[in-house]
């Protein structure tokens, strides 16, 4: 057997192997793409070993919550990428679309029956943990979860970190290490399996393939039992658009991103927070690049971990300033999620900032919404209705007002915790990047998550940071912003 990070690899049951039987299969739930996946490498390296064919299922259910067109046309363009990256390996790749709730149900138990082993991703939110660790208790198979997310592996850390800057200094000192292990770019390439050349007959009957289905995109949208009131956007998902959103923003963006970031005219951040979302691009891919755009060697990190934002890299300013945000604060809601089952709930925030809200919980509002007005971006406040019709119309809002975007949530709200449920309701219904460790980062953020107290009091705030939209309108350049999303 190949070498593998054990550090990435989480059994989910002790269940035997079974050599007899018909293929290894890979679950695909997560890390929705053919390269750079830890989770396909293992599933090829056990289909080798056995000297057993390689099943690569993967499902699209219509019963998970916010369920729409626009999260399940762009699951399904990547879909349509994975099938043509996967046409010519030497795997069956097994695309299933759910047409009616329940329809998918039972799939993977009686296509395990079929395994030696069953090999799926490992991602700590949504329903996807509880899920894997319900398949995986009852199956008669040897079943692993392989983690994929980031560069550091998250069974790697013994404890949750309360603030970036002491993530920071712990990566710091223990990623050097795992920078020279990636998942392999390819891991099909090169790799000689016994075919499978189609789907046994009792599961298509059950459970047709998709591939002929999800040509006519629309069509399917439209018969699913989804949200339709949640339109597509025009971003495209899918490996192909993540890896020409990489090359773009590293060519036109990568140089001004720690001086524009915060500007929503100037256009430079990278906009693939949906794409690894759905795993259709990986951080490895993405550093991988970075890295040679930069002509980026080992020897080039500092030696020491200081925890500083700038300069253990030695990279470029933009270079330093954009993996600030794609591992050490990305990663940094992976290590909660991973470790706390209650990462979502409010109870979850440090006591300092339990204890702030709650004194001033009951402080009078001068302005008060119902989720509708919210959803419907019907406030007295132009920018914060710009910032939601953005999210409305492109299933994101550029990073500096998304954090505004949740700060007048929580000042125009009767409670906290009622401000939790406005923002993660419209968060995970109409973000594509939605529904991830980062919409949990972010939301709770805004609560003071990862932050300090900041005096002096304020009312609603307590001692909570706060953000103020005239001082938004002062310090940031959105003219154009505001002519793009001011209107409804
Ligand atoms: C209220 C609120 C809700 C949020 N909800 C989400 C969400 O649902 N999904 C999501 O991915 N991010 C969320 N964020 C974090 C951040 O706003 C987005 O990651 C960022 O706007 C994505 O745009 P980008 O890909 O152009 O980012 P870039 O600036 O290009 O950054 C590159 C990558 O780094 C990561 N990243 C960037 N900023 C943050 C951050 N503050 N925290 C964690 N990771 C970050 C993302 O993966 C991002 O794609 C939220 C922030 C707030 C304040």
């Amino acid at each position: 057997m190949n070498p593998f990070p054990v550090e990435r690899i989480t059994p989910l049951n002790q269940a035997p192997i079974h050599p007899e039987a018909a293929f290894v299969l890979y679950w695909m739930i997560a890390f929705r793409r053919a390269q750079w996946n830890f989770s396909l490498q293992r599933a090829v390296d056990w289909a080798c070993e056995l000297g057993k064919p390689l099943m690569i299922l993967e499902a699209v259910s219509c019963d998970y919550p916010w369920a729409s067109e626009r999260l399940h046309s762009f699951i399904l363009e990547g879909m349509q990428d994975n099938g043509c990256d996967f046409e010519s390996a030497p795997a069956l790749y097994f695309p299933f679309v759910e047409e009616s709730r329940g329809q998918g149900k039972g799939l993977v138990r009686e296509l395990a029956a079929m395994a030696c082993i069953v090999i799926t991703d490992d991602c700590p939110s949504f329903f996807l943990p509880q899920m894997v660790r319900s398949v995986g208790k009852n199956l008669p198979t040897r079943m692993e979860a392989i983690d994929s997310n980031g560069l550091l592996p998250m069974a790697i850390a013994d404890r949750v970190f309360q603030t970036a800057y002491s993530f920071r200094r712990y990566l710091q000192q223990q990623l050097p290490r795992f920078l020279d292990q990636f998942p392999k770019e390819n891991p099909l390439s090169g790799v000689c399996l016994p075919g499978l050349r189609e789907i046994p007959k009792e599961i298509a009957m059950k459970w047709p393939m998709a591939d002929t289905l999800i040509t006519a995109l629309p069509d399917l949208l439209r018969s699913l039992p989804i949200d339709h009131t949640v339109k597509p956007v025009a971003a495209r998902g899918g490996s192909r658009a993540a890896r020409k959103r990489v090359a773009d923003f590293l060519h036109t963006s990568l140089h001004r991103y720690h001086i524009d970031r915060n500007h929503p005219d100037e256009n430079a951040t990278s906009k693939l927070s949906p794409y690894l979302h759905f795993g259709h691009i990986s951080v490895h891919e993405i550093f991988s690049e970075l890295r040679r755009v930069e002509r980026w060697s080992l020897e080039k990190l500092s030696a020491g971990a200081s925890g500083k934002r700038e300069g253990w890299w030695g990279m470029s300013p933009g270079g330093e300033a954009f993996l600030d945000q794609l591992v050490t604060w990305r990663e940094l809601g992976f290590n909660i999620c991973s470790k706390r089952d209650d990462y979502d709930r409010f109870d979850s925030l440090p006591g300092w900032a339990i204890e702030t809200l709650c004194a001033h919980e009951s402080d009078s509002r001068r302005y008060l919404y119902a989720p509708e007005d919210f959803e419907s971006a019907k406030t007295h406040d132009p920018l914060w209705n710009a910032a939601q019709r953005q999210l409305l119309s492109e299933g994101r809002i550029h990073n500096y007002l998304r954090m505004l975007w949740g700060k007048k949530i929580l000042e125009w709200t009767s409670s906290p915790r009622a401000a939790l449920e406005i923002m993660v309701e419209l968060n995970n219904k109409y973000a594509l990047d939605g529904r991830d460790p980062n919409s949990y980062t972010g939301i709770f953020w805004v609560l003071g998550r990862y932050d300090r107290p900041f005096g002096p009091q304020r009312a609603i705030f307590g001692t909570i940071r706060y953000m103020s939209s005239r001082s938004a309108v002062k310090k940031i350049r959105l003219t154009g912003y505001m002519r793009s999303f001011a209107r409804a």
